[in-house]
């Protein structure tokens, strides 16, 4: 079995790949393990200085790997490079505060002491995505390592160099061999990684599928998942929305990626006072995103990811038009090689429509008309996806409340485009996953919680 990098802007090989043989990733899993034993008697200082050293490689590599990201997954150089960055910053922002995290606390109880431990719990597999090759793999590994795991990488068959330049990154910055390796397997290896049991626990980030499989074996196997999934939030334009704001952010977020991303807004639910502005306002900003290739630094929108995932993409939209959505922009195939998809805008999008009932996975937006706030709300939790939604709105403290409390997702934003960020939690409700990255709560997800209490 092979592994091959295809630049998806021109459907060339870049490089195969062979694929590790399950009695190697044993193996690693084993040396991983063995790292892991020395690791987690380091303290906090120790990992903090190889962590700020991961974000000084992250942060000079930055342009050499945009372009690798850029030919394995085409995603433009400049956001490449922000990726990146990011990165760096979660490193940084783990190092300096880990510790505090991690922190044992003091419980008042009937024993002369009684405290909560946090341990680290051994070798986590995390099965990533291709979409931010970097940000997701860094946002588990950064807490991971800090909390004193060791972690073995399966990413995207379609990221092979980027999942070789991760596991660089760590060993050029200092930490031990093989606390963080990358193992080169397709899915069909999972179920047996999980089976091993110095596998402690799994983070998944991708698809449903791929979530409930790799959750029904870890969860045969009694180990903890956490689970980054699918999403197809909504926007609410509401009728006192500043709409040059929101048709921009809607753009924004829609646009983020190439399309490509899990929080980015994919439903726009707008009253009907403001539908007719909103739209002509959409699709002009929309239509402003410049297309191209993914190594120009201008290049706002690149190829999708895979030939497969925009042939699915189009049959998404077609489909969705046959069942009576109109379209207002793009939906048409662009000539020429690679697997470009044009800023699309569809409305008079309705319940049982692909465009209203599925993730769609590129630079679609799904407009849907609302009589009013209450009925914006109702169909904004009409999803089976729950991850990241926003409300447009003059009126702050009603933004606020909508957002606090009315709608089902893992983050809301009011007024501006939903992104991660280390100081928040991130994650979704229903079938966008469960569980929570960054912030303190991530660092807490592969940890023993432990009591202890003398007496
Ligand atoms: P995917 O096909 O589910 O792949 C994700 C990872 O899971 C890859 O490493 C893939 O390996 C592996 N995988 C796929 N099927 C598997 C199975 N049956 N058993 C074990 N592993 C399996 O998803 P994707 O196309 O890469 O990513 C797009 C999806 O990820 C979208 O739905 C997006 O919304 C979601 N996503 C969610 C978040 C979040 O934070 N919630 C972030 C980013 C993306 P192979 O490549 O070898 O198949």
């Amino acid at each position: 079995m092979t592994i091959a990098a295809i630049n998806p802007a021109t459907g060339e090989t870049i490089q195969v790949y062979e694929e590790l043989p399950p009695d190697a990733a044993s193996r690693i899993v084993a040396q991983t393990h063995e790292a892991f034993l020395a690791w987690r008697q380091t303290s906090f200082a120790e990992r903090s200085a190889l962590m700020k050293k991961a974000a000084e490689v992250l942060r000079a590599r930055a342009k050499d790997l945009a372009r690798l990201t850029a030919m394995e997954m085409g995603k433009p150089v400049s956001a490449g490079e922000a990726e990146l960055k990011k990165c760096a910053l979660a490193c940084d922002f783990y190092a300096d505060n880990a510790e505090r995290f991690l922190a044992r606390e003091s419980v008042q109880t009937e024993s002369s002491k009684s405290f909560v431990a946090f341990n680290p719990l051994g070798v986590i597999l995390a099965v990533m995505p291709w979409n931010f090759p970097f940000w997701q793999a860094f946002r588990f590994a950064g807490p991971g390592l800090m909390a004193g795991n060791a972690a073995v990488l399966k990413h995207a068959s379609n990221v092979p160099g980027c999942a070789l330049a991760i596991e660089e990154i760590f060993r050029d910055a200092g930490f031990p061999e093989n606390l963080f390796r990358t193992l080169l397997v397709g899915s069909g290896q999972v179920e047996a990684l999980i089976e091993n049991p110095l596998i402690r626990a799994v983070t998944l980030t991708g698809s449903g599928p791929a979530g409930r499989q790799v959750a029904a074996k870890a969860g045969a196997m009694l180990k903890k998942t956490v689970l980054e999934l699918g999403g197809s939030d909504a926007y609410l334009i509401l009728h006192d929305a500043d709409l040059e704001l929101a048709a921009a952010e809607s753009a924004k977020g829609r646009l983020v990626n190439s399309g490509q991303s899990c929080i980015a807004a994919k439903r726009f639910i707008v009253v009907a006072s403001v539908r007719e502005r909103y739209e002509a306002l959409l699709v002009s900003k929309m239509k402003a995103a410049q297309m191209g290739d993914p190594l120009n630094e201008a290049t706002q929108l690149g190829p999708l990811a895979r030939q497969d995932l925009r042939d699915q993409l189009h049959r998404q939209v077609e489909a969705s038009i046959v069942t009576g959505a109109r379209l207002l922009l793009g939906g048409e195939i662009p000539e020429g090689n690679g697997a470009y998809y044009p800023p699309t805008v569809l409305t008079d999008v309705q319940p049982g429509m692909p465009a209203y009932e599925e993730e769609l996975f590129g630079p679609v937006a799904s407009v849907i008309t609302v009589k009013d706030e209450a009925e914006a709300i109702a169909t904004a939790n009409d999803s089976s996806f729950g991850l990241g939604g926003g409300v447009f709105t003059r009126d702050v403290a009603r933004g606020e409340a909508i957002a606090a409390e009315l709608i089902e997702s893992g983050s809301v934003f009011v007024n501006h485009t939903v992104a991660s960020d280390p100081r928040l939690p991130f994650g979704g409700v229903k079938e966008s996953g469960y569980g929570r990255e960054l912030s303190h709560f991530g660092i807490r997800e592969f940890v023993n919680i432990k009591a202890v209490s003398i007496a």
